[in-house]
């Protein structure tokens, strides 16, 4: 017999088969060690990992680690509970006076990721008449939030201008103008680092064009914060803007900061405020478990006090591009730690990662849909934590593919 429930799981099954049949069926690799420039992977052994976010090495920093296992002592497991009501720990607000002052604005509050906290910001902030304008190829946590900006608020209307073309965010500056209604705000959010391309935000000109407009600028650093700039600021701080010169950051812990989970926005105190009142997923979902909290507080702590990471970092990236584009693979130019090599066809880009991995180095192939189609490419992301054995060893083995191709 056929019934509802089984027609669904065929379906399921179907979509599957058809993901496995046309090589678009991922696999996920068991680490069973520690995040780091080397890591173990189940069945496979020790690799070199080319494609965390750990950009720092601070995944599994001693100090980041003990400041976890000191939380988890002191204030247990768990929180039981969400921010407003009884899930506000001392760690919670130490960590937001952090972020606040690293960044240099007014105010920050966490969430359990920034997937989160950039769907807490645009449908709390935006009201009818507001109008949305975003960068094409910015992440799925932007496009997803304001699809649900747009099916909350019925007046909300959107407006997307091409990658980085200037040209094309004043076009849609000048339509949003038009499309808002009476005192509707007009919000430019952009990611700081695109995390396909590895290229940056022209950040000064957005915020001119912004300016002129009267829009809000929000920009999504998570590729950007702990990497960018001279002390890694961000990618504001790489063009040598300040904190303030952004209006509303959003942010991950995941990735440079420790690694762990969390995301955050900061920026003036009242806009803060207002997603610690109405965000959606602050009030009916768990707080940032404390001891992430703790965790990484003590990343941007190390971070501060050991500069000498972001300088490592940055040598690393110049002499890794210097490395592949003397392999002859072509390698998108820009200073972020996203290193993609363009190879063209998803397939290929599948087996060159698999051939990879074969000779111990780990990074991973994006085909369609993910980028766009004849553009797939291995993403090499460089970290502090490589050394140059690491690095010589990825270039080694980008030159045994180039010689097989
Ligand atoms: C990685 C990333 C996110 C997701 O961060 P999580 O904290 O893991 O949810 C959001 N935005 C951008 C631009 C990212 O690169």
């Amino acid at each position: 017999m056929t019934t509802a429930s089984s027609t669904f799981i065929d379906r399921s099954s179907a979509i599957l088969s058809h993901l496995e049949e046309t090589g678009q069926l991922k696999k996920l690799q068991m680490i069973e060690s520690p995040m780091g420039p080397r890591i173990s992977i189940r069945g496979r052994g020790e690799v070199d990992c080319f494609c965390s976010n750990n950009y720092l090495g601070l995944a599994n920093h001693p100090d980041v680690v003990e400041a976890g296992i000191e939380g988890l002592r002191k204030y247990g497991a768990g929180t039981s509970s969400v921010r407003f009501i009884c899930g506000t720990f001392m760690p919670h607000e130490a960590l937001e006076k952090r972020i606040a002052s690293f960044l240099e604005v007014e105010a920050s509050y966490t969430f359990v990721s920034c997937w989160n906290a950039t769907e807490a910001t645009l449908p709390t902030l935006c009201q009818d008449g507001d109008v949305i304008v975003s960068d094409e190829l910015n992440h799925a946590c932007i496009i997803d939030s304001m699809r649900l900006t747009t099916a909350i608020h019925k007046g909300v209307s959107k407006t997307i201008y091409k990658h980085s073309d200037m040209g094309s965010l004043r076009e849609a500056l000048l339509s949003a103008t038009e499309k808002r209604s009476g005192n509707g705000a007009i919000f430019v959010i952009t990611d700081g680092v695109f995390s396909m391309e590895g290229d940056i935000a022209l950040l000064p000109d957005i915020r001119m064009l912004c300016d002129e407009f009267g829009a809000v600028l929000v920009v999504d650093d998570s590729h950007g914060t702990g990497v960018m700039g001279e002390t890694g600021r961000g990618t504001h701080e790489y063009y040598g803007m300040a904190g303030s010169d952004i209006d509303i950051f959003t942010g991950t812990l995941g990735k440079a900061l420790g690694g762990g989970a969390g995301g955050y926005v900061a920026g003036k105190r009242d806009v803060v405020e207002l997603l610690v009142q109405r965000g959606r997923p602050t009030l009916f979902s768990n707080a940032l478990p404390v001891t992430v909290a703790c965790s990484a507080k003590v990343a941007i702590d190390t971070l501060d006090n050991n500069q000498s990471l972001v300088q490592k970092l940055r040598d690393n990236v110049s002499s890794a591009r210097k490395g592949i584009s003397e392999v002859g693979f072509e390698v998108l130019e820009s200073p972020t730690a996203i290193c993609p090599i363009i190879v063209g066809d998803t397939a290929t880009a599948i087996s060159m990662s698999n051939k990879l991995l074969d000779m111990g180095v780990f990074a991973i192939g994006f085909g369609y849909p993910v980028v766009p189609e004849g553009a797939a490419r291995i993403r090499v992301q460089i970290s502090a934590a490589h050394e140059s054995e690491h690095i010589d060893r990825l270039c080694a083995a980008l030159l045994h593919l180039k010689n097989d191709i």
